[in-house]
Order: structure tokens, then sequence, then C-alpha cells
């Protein structure tokens, strides 16, 4: 089994198939290569938060997890061994986490790891191969998997990239430069792991937040060169386009007031920016939702207004950055193999997922199901006896479990408005109506039954 990239997808892949006995050739970019956004040469590297959103029962991400954690997830295991505080989310140490992750693949003694790019993939190799690249895919690599489908699909900007997209990061500032003379420490509500809160606060008047939109509005942004339509996904729109949008739009957003009373006038703040902690040694924080395509300068200048931050530091700033992926529906069958070419396989993001936790989620399946279990009839004949053998007719996981509901989403959505998505309620299949009433039930015990029905099938595909 050949697996390119070594992020979070690959990983699970490259995991859960080694487990299973697999001899697992695992293909990374770094050190001689690195994306935009990664700064490591480590595995599974965060790029941007260290949150993998909410641990929360009732949640979707929260089901997620638990799936991951029953298919025996390396990405959760890390997660829970180097947990840092976030109130009801998952939060870690990001470079705690990646260690690990490394460690035990670099271990494995039925992984190979080779450090290089891998520029080319090719239809008809010799062996299964997964593609996990990420949405910074590198442009050579992105350049032949484009060449793959030309002939059968018009791709919709370029023939190097199915379609471009835009992300933003948030910035991340030194704890000690924080004025705490302002802002303060809280959880939302008071609900949060520490005593005294998981989170600083930076608190605002209403003149302060006035001053502060009139600002973001006025600086200079980083524009992309080239392209007219520049995509933003909802869950990583930059605050600066969420203020274009209307004046009030943060203040009913990541700079939502509720839950916090301000300790200097003891009242409600005006709206609030809210710092997570990013490493095991609370000495950084990350802007919770402030991702930013504002110059280097104009961070400087107009984050630096917000309450508590005049004098802060900044160890990364704010960025923007290309997303590369597939049109899942028309290009991949139910097992994430390319349907014109058996054999190669796509996991995590650039298969039309979004975020860390889904993104490993596919890669999980695809190493403990997809790839061994589903090759078309074609590709079992090229991938030889070996694969074979380990085949075991292992049925599709169900749309209405959480993994399920991304996999439906991937291969069953509209081509035509096919766009990035992260694991949310809104994915599952709609509860069957009552049939007294032909309604479906009221939000409240929507999700309670979404939750019951999810667990139930998903035991029952796993055994
Ligand atoms: C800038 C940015 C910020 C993001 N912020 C968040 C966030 O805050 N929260 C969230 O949940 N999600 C975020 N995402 C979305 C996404 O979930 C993550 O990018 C996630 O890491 C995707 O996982 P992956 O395994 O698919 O790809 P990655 O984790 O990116 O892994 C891909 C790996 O492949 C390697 N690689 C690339 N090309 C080659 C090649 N040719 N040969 C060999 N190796 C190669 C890369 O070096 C990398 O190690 C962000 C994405 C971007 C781009």
């Amino acid at each position: 089994m050949k697996i390119i990239g070594a992020g979070l997808a690959g990983c699970e892949a490259a995991w859960a198939s080694a487990k299973k006995g697999l001899k697992v050739r695992l293909h990374e970019a770094r050190p001689k290569w690195f994306s935009p956004a990664h700064r490591s040469e480590n595995f599974a590297e965060l790029v941007c938060s260290n949150s993998l959103k909410s641990d929360e029962e009732g949640h979707a991400t929260a089901l997620l997890k638990e799936e991951m954690r029953a298919l025996g997830s390396i990405v959760m295991e890390a997660a829970d061994a180097t947990r840092v505080p976030a109130g009801k989310a998952l939060a870690v140490d990001r470079d705690g986490f990646s260690g690990y992750i490394t460690e035990k693949i670099s271990s494995h003694p039925n992984i190979e790891i080779v450090r290089e790019e891998v520029k080319q993939v090719a239809s008809y190799e010799s062996q299964a191969t997964i593609i996990a690249t990420g949405p910074l895919t590198s442009p050579a690599l992105a350049e032949s998997i484009a060449s793959l489908f030309s002939s059968t699909y018009a791709l919709t900007h370029s023939r190097t990239h199915a379609l471009y997209f835009y992300d933003a990061i948030a910035p991340i500032i030194e704890a000690d430069s924080l004025d705490m003379n302002v802002a303060f420490r809280g959880s939302r509500y008071d609900v949060g792991t520490n005593e005294d809160g998981d989170y600083l606060n930076c608190p605002f008047t209403k003149e302060e937040y006035d001053l502060f939109i009139d600002e973001l509005l006025k600086a200079e942004k980083i524009m992309a060169h080239g392209l007219d339509d520049i995509k933003c996904f909802e869950g990583c729109m930059p605050v600066e386009v969420m203020a274009e949008r209307h004046k009030d739009a943060l203040r009913h957003g990541p700079m939502k007031p509720m839950g916090f009373a301000d300790p200097r006038t003891g009242r409600r703040p005006y709206a609030i920016v809210q710092l997570r902690q990013d490493d095991l040694h609370a000495t950084l924080f990350n802007m919770v939702g402030f991702q930013t395509r504002m110059t280097y300068k104009e961070q400087d200048r107009v984050l630096r207004l917000i309450p508590g931050l005049k004098e802060a530091k900044f160890a990364r700033y704010g960025s923007m950055h290309r997303n590369t992926y597939i049109n899942g529906p028309t290009f991949l069958n139910e097992g994430l193999e390319l349907k014109d070419h058996p054999g190669i396989f796509l996991a995590g993001q650039i298969t039309g997922v979004e975020g860390y936790l889904e993104s490993a989620a596919i890669g999980l399946y695809i190493g403990s199901t997809c790839a061994l279990t589903h090759p078309s009839t074609s590709s079992l004949d090229k991938l030889g006896t070996s694969l074979k053998a380990c085949s075991c007719a292992h049925p599709l996981i169900p749309p209405t479990t959480a993994i399920g509901a991304l996999i439906n989403h991937i291969i069953n959505s509209d081509p035509k408005h096919y766009i990035p998505m992260n694991c949310i309620w809104g994915i599952f299949p709609p509860l069957e109506a009552h049939p007294s009433t032909s309604k479906g039930p009221r939000k409240a015990g929507r999700k309670k039954l979404l939750l019951a029905r999810a667990r139930s099938d998903f035991q029952t595909w796993l055994h």
C-alpha cells in the first residue's frame, strides 16, 4: 500500500492499514518541500487552530470522535494524550500532538517512511495508492492528479485544480504580551475545565467596538491574484469579510459577548474577543474565529486596537491559503476510489470534507475498510493476491452514522454545487416522520433521536 501525505488523513490510513498487517510505504514531502501553512517536520501537523472541536454529548463532532475512537484512531489517541483545557472543546498541545503521532507511525514495523515529494501519480500502479495530500497538495502532484481526469471532466477553473478555494487562518499571540488589567480569564457561562476559566477574553465597550470595525474595514488586505471568484468557506470566513456584511455581524458571531461579565464593570461587555490556549504550557493563545487576510502590517495596527492587545506580540500572523479538493460526486465511487482509475483512492480534505477531524475520519475509514474491502473488481485483479486475501466483504458504513454521513456527502452530493463540508447534523439523513402526524420530531428531541439512531447503526455495522 502506498500512501502519499503524512497529514491527519494519511497517518490514520497508514496506522489502520499497518495494524491490519499490510505493509505501508508512507511518502511525506516535508522537510524537502513545505506547503505555505506547514511549519514543522512532524506528521499530522495542525496548521491553524489547536482545537478538534466540541467533545460535548449531542454535538455531531462528539459523535464523530466516538466513532473514531471505536475504530482505533491514532488521532484521537494522540488528542486524548495531549489535551489542554478548552471548555467543552477538545483542544491539544499542537507539538505534543503531532510529536506523539510521528513517534507512533515511525516506529510501526509495517510502515516505511519515505521523505520525498511525490510529483506524479500514475494510473495502473502495481499497488493500491491512497492520495492524502490535503488542501495544500504540492503543485506538481496537483497537476498530475488533474491530468488523470482532464479527459473526462471539464475542471471548474483550470486543469490544475478541480476547484480553487480559500481558507484563512487566525493569529497566535504570546500570552505574556497581553494586558491582564484589561483582559480577563473566564469561560462562557462559567463552563470549563479550569476553575477560573479556560479562555482569555478581551472585552469591548461600544466605542471600542465601533472604532475597531471601522479600522478593520479600512485595513489593507491581501487579495488573491488571477481569480475573480474567491470562495470562502463559511466556517473559515475572514473577520473583515464578516464585518463587510454588517457592522454587527462579528458581535453576533465570533465576538459575541453572551455568557460573560466584564470584571471592570460587572456588566456584559458590548463585544468580546476570546483567546484559546494553544500549547501545553499556556505561553501561546490563538484568537478564536479571527481568521484574516489583512496584511501583516495591518494586523499589527488593527488587532492592537482590541482591548488588552495594545502591546501584543504575534507568534504567528493570520493568513489566507489555497484549498484544493476534487469534485467527489463526479470522480469518486463509494470506496473513495477514482472511478476511472481503479486502485487510486483519495482520503482527507482533498475529497471535499472540511476540518482536521473530518479529514482524519476519512483516512481512518479508508485505512480500516475501503482500501481493503471495496476495491472494484478491476482493481482487485491488479492489486494481487495479498490484498485479495485481506478483503472481507465489509458492508458500507450507513449514512446515518457520522463517518457515513461524510462519505455520503462526498459521493452523493449534487456535483454542480459541491462544497467542502464539516460534520454537522444537517448532513445526516432526516428522521422518518411519525406515521400518525406525518411530522418529524421537534428540534430538541431530534438530535437525541439522530444520536440514538447513529449509535445503533454504527454498532450494527461495526460488528
Ligand atoms: C490554512 C489552513 C487552515 C486550516 N485551519 C483549520 C482549522 O483551524 N481547523 C480545522 O478543523 N481545519 C482547518 N483546516 C482544514 C483541514 O482540515 C486541515 O488542512 C487538515 O489538516 C486536512 O487534513 P489532510 O490530512 O487532508 O491534509 P494535511 O493535514 O494537510 O496533510 C497533507 C500532507 O501531505 C503532504 N504533501 C502534500 N503534497 C505532497 C506530495 N506531493 N508528496 C508527499 N507529501 C505531500 C503535506 O506536507 C502534508 O503533510 C485548515 C486548512 C488550511 C489550508
